[in-house]
């Protein structure tokens, strides 16, 4: 399986001033090329600073204190910061939750596109990249001519597009949606999936989808990464994880999500994600943990492989 990104022991802290925050903590697991991984967890578990880890855009006052993030053979922690640029929206890109935050309302969606194309020096020519911003447009579902509308005149759906769109002009081998459809309706968000679905097979690009929800992970990825206080707990292909889910944080989540598991009642976890400036000793997820046992408040349980997943649990360390 060869892999286009590879993560080896990724911690990365934020140095507040009431503490420091473990958000990611040693997190060792590769991507494979050409497939849809989702990163699953609750509010607060570490997905989008792992996220803009990836990036090398952790904002201060946090910053990756250790672990290698190879990416198409490159250690990116170990890159200049001017390689580090021209890697990201062309080999690496990013889109987030709210299309309104990174679009300028001032400006035609066009020209936010053909942006890309100046920056990166496919031209220098306004014309000849707004031509390709419209090509881009038509790629992502969006009539060619809307190149001259600003941002307030298109839907929620379409400016995610766009954002999309400015995402993959490039033909990035690696693409991130961070929530990219938690501010849309049901219908709308089932056609963005679709479509990045789609320009993964077209573009053979890798999609990293962070998500709260497992069930729209679930319903759309190869594999899952299960997050929980900074450490992914599980990872794995989707169908095992979901049939049979090792670790008890993961069937938490599955038993809490609607429609899932078939006609089971809807559990939810009880109590609440630990305070990442002070995580429990051993396992973080003992005090909330039906299963926990003797070691879960003494040891930190280890990586193990089960077939094909990695977990984290003392269930199976021994
Ligand atoms: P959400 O879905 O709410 O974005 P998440 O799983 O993406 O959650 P992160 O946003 O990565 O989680 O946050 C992980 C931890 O890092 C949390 O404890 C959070 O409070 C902390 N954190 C995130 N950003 C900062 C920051 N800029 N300064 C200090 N702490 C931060
Ligand atoms: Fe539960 Fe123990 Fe496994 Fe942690 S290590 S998830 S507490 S059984």
């Amino acid at each position: 399986m060869e892999s286009v990104v590879r993560l080896e022991d990724v911690s990365v802290h934020y140095y507040t001033f009431t503490g420091v925050v473990k958000a990611v903590d040693r997190v060792t697991l590769d991507i494979p090329r050409g497939e849809f991984v989702s990163f699953v967890g609750e509010s607060g578990s570490g997905k989008s600073t792992l996220a803009l880890a990836l990036l090398r855009l952790v904002p201060p006052p946090g910053r990756i204190v250790s672990g290698r993030i190879v990416f198409n053979g490159m250690d990116l922690l170990s890159l200049p910061e001017q390689k580090m640029r021209e890697l990201r929206g062309k080999s690496i890109s990013m889109v987030f939750q709210d299309p309104m935050t990174s679009l300028d309302p001032v400006r035609k969606v066009g020209e936010q596109i053909a942006d890309v194309y100046i920056e990166h020096g496919v031209t220098t020519d306004m014309e000849e990249a707004l031509k390709l911003a419209r090509e881009a447009l038509e790629m992502v579902g969006i009539p060619g001519d809307r190149v001259n509308y600003y941002p307030h005149q298109l839907s929620g759906g379409q400016r995610q597009r766009v954002l999309i769109a400015a995402a993959v002009a490039l033909k990035p081998s690696l693409l991130i949606a961070d929530e990219p459809t938690t501010a849309l309706d049901v219908i709308v968000q089932a056609k963005i999936m679709d479509l990045l679905e789609d320009l993964m097979k077209e573009l053979k690009m890798s999609v990293i989808l962070i998500t709260h929800d497992i069930a729209l992970a679930a319903e759309r990825s190869d594999r899952i990464a299960v997050m929980y206080a900074g450490r992914v707990v599980e990872y794995g292909p989707v169908d095992a994880i979901i049939e049979n889910p090792l670790h008890p944080y993961t069937r938490g989540l599955l038993e809490s999500a609607p429609d899932l598991w078939g006609e089971k009642r809807i559990k939810g976890i009880p109590g609440n994600p630990p305070d990442l400036r002070n995580p429990p000793r051993g396992c973080p997820f003992h005090p909330r943990c039906p299963r926990r046992f003797d070691p879960c408040d003494k040891d930190e349980p280890e990586y193990v492989k089960v077939d094909d997943r990695i977990v984290s649990c003392h269930l199976y360390t021994r």
